[in-house]
């Protein structure tokens, strides 16, 4: 509570346009932002910057503990329209933002059992791209809610994280302006004059403005990730990279056990983000666990020659021994270990190793290369350690994305509640187009100028302050992007597929990708296609032809012979679970509502933690139903669409420290 306190006070101190909350006052903000990922804390910043006092709430604590990407975070341009990038928003993100790697080679592989063919995708990742970097949400948002913050405070605004907000009460007065009430598990109630929703793509602000209903699963991705280490150098060289320079690819083919989706794996400064994403509606006809999905696609040769690394494996302690020198010998080489993984990090990390020269920590590489040869050997003689091939998984998450084409709000407003990012159902997610955090940030600005506006009138009502966020919205080249396929992204896409065998493709396909391929008549046949209805094209590039057939016989057509260099053991699911820092809350945040559902029998594979299981409730006539045990729910939202769904209250639940 005590940052609700600070933060109080600082209101208290700076602003004089507030009636200020205790006994029968209640205090009054311009505007509240419900939920600080990358598109709330976009929208704070900009609407500080534009002169109106708003507070952030958000549930996780710290800022960023509750968010995952993938991911990369584009900035774009647009030749005749206006989009907000992120370095519009936080002017000193190019040179201070804490992000991971400049993507600079972008590659899509199909894959077929030992068989991998690549295609180089980094033309069509540069179009329209002014840069790309790979980015960890949680380390990021912290980084935005710090300059988010210290903008805000200027107007005696600010962010109070640890907070959930449960309802909203609306009052609206003869001329049709309207107040809303904040109700929070943690806070006194409070007033405010416009509500940006923020709060992803389970948000329960939508629901309770009666903006939307919840998405369906057509309308949902299923994202499931691990964070694996492996020392910057090790990157370098293996990806081909230098100079903070980082690669992405794609993956489809029978990584999938015949769903439709795909896989990713994209270079971080010293860990890489390998994950999978599949249409929910998918994996509900045919449930398979996520994290047997992942532990596949990790074991794959494909995968497996990027991630493994050398891993110290210590041998059991001889149980047969004293207690005492279990003990000494335990501590003794947990301190070792620790020592060997710092060296090794320093010894392999290029940005580190300067640091420790400097620091004079080191008298030279020679000497802090031969001090960790010095441990090793300890280690090896001492405590019998062996080095193994191996990965290390720092943290596993799961998330649902909505699929911006078919959960995009038609109208992201409702009274005084504007919609922003996942939200508002936003997403580019075409092909291999991956967008979702750019466009949340675009939208944002568009929301705070729309705030901006409507306090300058006075005026916050859904006629005023909604209507013209609709419009901004609308002249986004995002909301163009989102419904229709860019054509001449496409025209990139199948120039940089010129050597595939088209054979394997459906009549339609091979035909569209041989005339767009003649440079003469590449006009007419775009102009063809562009005739063609979208939701045909898209039924075409989402069918399991594309994701799973055709991937498959290029690779096995054309694909080169991929030997595993290592092998790796994959952490078990429980052992996932107990890597995670989840602060359980007590009160049930989720409730079944029908327990025989095909939907939340799904749920049983599906969902990532296992927190579903099926139990015989009736042992005569041998019937059975799913119960919910809320242990280690990480709040992914797979099973919303058919439970009484809530975020956990303030600070509990799941804390990534990756994202
Ligand atoms: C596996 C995966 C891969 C992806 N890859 C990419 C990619 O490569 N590039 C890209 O651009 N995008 C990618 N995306 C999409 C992108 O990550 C999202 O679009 C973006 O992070 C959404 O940001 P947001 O701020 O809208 O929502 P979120 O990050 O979900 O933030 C919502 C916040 O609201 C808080 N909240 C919710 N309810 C409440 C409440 N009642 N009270 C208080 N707080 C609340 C939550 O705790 C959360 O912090 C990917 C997503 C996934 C899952
Ligand atoms: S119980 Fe939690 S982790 Fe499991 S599917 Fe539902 S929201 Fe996701």
């Amino acid at each position: 509570m005590s940052a609700v306190i600070k933060w109080l006070v600082r209101t208290l101190l700076v602003s004089n346009d507030i009636c200020v909350l205790w006994g029968d006052y209640m205090e009054r903000f311009d505007a509240v932002i419900v939920g600080g990922g990358s598109a709330g804390l976009a929208a704070l910043h900009e609407l500080s910057k534009l002169g109106v006092q708003a507070v952030l709430l958000e549930s996780g604590r710290p800022i960023g503990s509750k968010n995952i990407t993938g991911g990369i975070l584009y900035s774009k341009n647009y030749p005749d329209a206006k989009v907000y990038n992120v370095e519009d928003i936080y002017e000193n993100f190019l040179t201070d933002a804490p992000v991971e790697r400049r993507i600079v080679k972008y590659y899509l592989n199909a894959v077929s059992e030992h068989k991998c063919y690549t295609i180089d995708l980094t033309e069509a990742h540069n179009y329209r791209t002014n840069f790309a970097y790979s980015v960890l949400m949680a380390k990021l948002n912290k980084w935005f809610a710090k300059m988010a913050d210290e903008q805000a405070s200027r107007m005696g605004g600010g962010i109070v994280d640890g907070v959930h907000v449960r309802d909203i009460i609306w009052h609206e007065d003869s001329n049709g302006n309207t107040t809303s009430i904040i109700v929070t598990d943690e806070l006194e109630e409070f007033e405010a004059k416009a509500i940006i929703a923020a709060d992803g793509v389970n948000s329960e602000v939508a629901l309770i403005a009666g903006a939307r209903g919840k998405f369906e699963p057509e309308a949902l991705y299923q994202g499931v990730k691990c964070i694996v280490r492996l020392p910057e150098d090790i990157i370098d060289e293996r990806f081909n990279l230098s100079n903070g320079e980082g690669a992405a690819y794609l993956f489809a083919g029978d990584i999938s056990r015949g769903h439709n989706g795909g896989g990713f794996l994209y270079t971080n400064k010293d860990t890489l983000s390998v994950g999978l994403v599949y249409h929910l509606d998918s994996l509900i006809k045919s449930p398979v666990e996520p994290y047997e999905l992942l532990n596949e696609f990790l074991t794959r040769p494909v995968i497996t020659n990027y991630i493994y690394d050398e891993v110290p494996m210590p041998k059991e302690i001889d149980r047969s021994l004293p207690k005492e020198e279990q003990l000494r010998i335990r501590s003794g080489l947990s301190r070792l270990l620790k020592q060997y993984e710092e060296l090794r990090y320093t010894c392999y990390s290029k940005s580190a190793r300067e640091a420790a020269l400097k620091q004079g920590l080191y008298s030279s590489e020679e000497e802090l290369r031969s001090r960790l040869i010095e441990v090793r050997s300890k280690l090896e003689k001492e405590y019998g350690v062996s080095f193994v091939n191996n990965y290390v998984e720092l943290e596993y998450s799961c998330k649902i994305v909505p699929d911006g084409k078919r959960a995009m709000m038609s109208k992201p407003y409702k009274r005084n509640v504007l919609f922003i990012g996942d939200a508002a159902g936003k997403g580019i997610f075409i092909g291999t187009r991956i967008e979702g955090i750019n466009i949340g940030i675009d939208d944002a600005a568009r929301a705070a100028r729309a705030v901006a506006r409507a306090k300058e009138r006075g005026n916050f009502s859904e006629e005023y302050m909604g209507k013209y966020y609709g419009e901004l919205i609308n002249e986004s080249p995002y909301t163009n992007d989102i419904k229709n396929i860019d054509f001449e992204y496409m025209k990139i896409f199948v120039r940089a597929c010129k050597d595939i065998p088209t054979d394997p493709f459906p009549l339609f396909l091979k035909l569209a990708f041989m005339l767009i391929q003649k440079t003469a008549i590449q006009e007419l046949a775009t102009a063809i296609a562009r005739m063609l209805d979208q939701r045909t094209l898209f039924r075409i590039i989402e069918s399991n032809e594309a994701y799973v057939k055709i991937p498959m016989e290029i690779a096995e057509k054309i694909g080169r012979e991929v030997k595993a260099y290592a092998s790796i053991k994959p952490l078990s699911i429980d052992e996932r679970i107990a890597r995670l820092k989840i602060n359980e809350d007590t009160k049930p945040h989720i409730k079944i509502i029908d327990g025989n559902s095909k939907f939340i029998k799904a749920m049983v594979h599906l969902c990532p933690t296992k927190c579903y299981i099926m139990e015989i409730v009736d042992k005569v006539n041998l019937r059975s139903s799913v119960i919910l045990q809320h242990e280690g729910c990480i709040e992914c939202g797979t099973c919303s669409k058919e439970t009484e769904w809530r975020h956990t209250r303030g600070e509990k639940g799941v804390a990534y420290e990756y994202g």
